[in-house]
């Protein structure tokens, strides 16, 4: 090794689900929206002002951050925007997670969550969840340097009630506790409401899958103006203009479209529901989900190679090769259309004997 070498820095990084690019493929593999952002964004994309491009995007972010603070009614600061939930949430283990205890989140989670504590050089614990695929309170209790977990989880797609959030606060008055609420607006009930009671709370969510904009890279927290103030703090240390103007002004378009909103979150959750009947049917369990993916198991083929088989057919899932998860499938939900696609495939592959 030369000299020089020792000094790189060395980590094990997050791998994203891939990004096929076929023709005909059905996509089921990492949770976006079927359907087109709202009438408006698609508008905007057409007739976006290139004169201005010559000159920074506000750092502040204000018309996004305004247009959230109305929605969600918190004010402006109490609003952080990054690019994505995933900047949202690396700058919030940056910020929040500098004590030298550990910080906890659950063993089967988002699997960025370890990348970044590495990353942040943060010590962390990984508590078990129950064979339900539920996190077990009593194991947030102890002393630690921050909580984070998803509720709803991934890609378990398991819900926690918001009396069990609270009681996860309430045992962590020392500690700062982000829900990451990546999938929140499919039927999921959020934290937000806890927010005037604990100044600890970071709420974290995203354009990603319920506004149909993975593409966009739109995330944003809510927390106590504290917290806030003191992720921009950060955020200023590192890169001030994470917003560039385009996604600015889409992003305030589709929060202000909020009947279209409402409309595919529901379509997705009617198709969700349709589709456990037709999974049980084909011999699969799950545990229940509220979120745009279910996370199934087959009771005798196994999910490898329904996963490759599938895979043949041009029609992605997602498959984890983790011990732990590497028998179930994480299943996006496409439109009604895809998912008969899907069932018709699935029938195939499982009388395949
Ligand atoms: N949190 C969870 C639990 C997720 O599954 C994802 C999607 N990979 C994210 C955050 C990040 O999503 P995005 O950066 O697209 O907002």
């Amino acid at each position: 090794m030369r000299e020089w070498e020792k000094y790189i820095r060395k980590v094990k990084p997050y791998v994203p689900g891939e990004q096929p690019d076929k023709a005909d493929m059905i996509k089921l593999n990492t949770n976006e929206c079927p359907y087109p952002p709202a009438p408006e964004v698609v508008e905007l994309t057409k007739s976006f002002d290139t004169d201005h491009l010559r000159l920074y995007p506000d750092p502040d972010a204000k018309a996004l951050v305004n247009e959230l603070a109305d929605y969600y009614h918190v004010k402006p600061e109490q609003v952080f925007v990054g690019v994505g939930s995933d900047d949202v949430l690396g700058m919030a283990f940056l910020t929040f997670f500098n004590s030298e205890k550990p910080i906890l989140f659950p063993n089967i989670t988002y699997s960025f969550y370890p990348v970044w504590a590495d990353l942040f050089h943060i010590s962390y614990e990984t508590p078990e969840l129950d064979d339900n695929y539920c996190i077990k309170n009593e194991d947030y209790y102890k002393e630690n340097g921050g909580v984070i977990f998803p509720n709803p989880n991934a890609p378990t797609g398991v819900f926690k009630p918001l009396s069990e959030v609270k009681d996860i606060l309430d045992h962590n008055q020392d500690s700062i506790v982000i829900v990451d609420e990546a999938y929140v607006d499919f039927g999921a009930e959020s934290a937000l409401t806890l927010l005037d009671q604990y100044e600890n709370l970071l709420v974290v969510q995203t354009f990603s899958k319920s506004r149909a904009m993975a593409g966009m890279r739109i995330g944003f927290a809510i927390g106590s103006e504290k917290l806030i103030k003191a992720m921009n703090d950060v955020k200023f240390s590192y890169n001030s203009y994470t917003m560039n103007q385009y996604t600015l002004k889409v992003g305030v378009a589709a929060i202000k479209d909020d009947a279209y909103f409402k409309e595919i979150t529901g379509k997705i959750v009617n198709t969700r529901e349709a589709a456990k009947k037709r999974l049980t049917e084909l011999g699969f369990t799950f545990p229940d989900s509220y979120t745009n993916f279910i996370f199934a198991t087959h009771k005798t083929k196994s999910a490898k190679e329904i996963f490759m088989k599938l895979r043949e057919r041009n029609i992605f899932v997602r498959y984890f090769s983790n011990p732990l998860i590497d028998n179930s499938l994480r299943i996006t939900i496409g439109t009604d259309e895809e998912m008969e696609q899907l069932f018709a495939a699935l029938e195939e592959i499982l009388n395949d004997k």
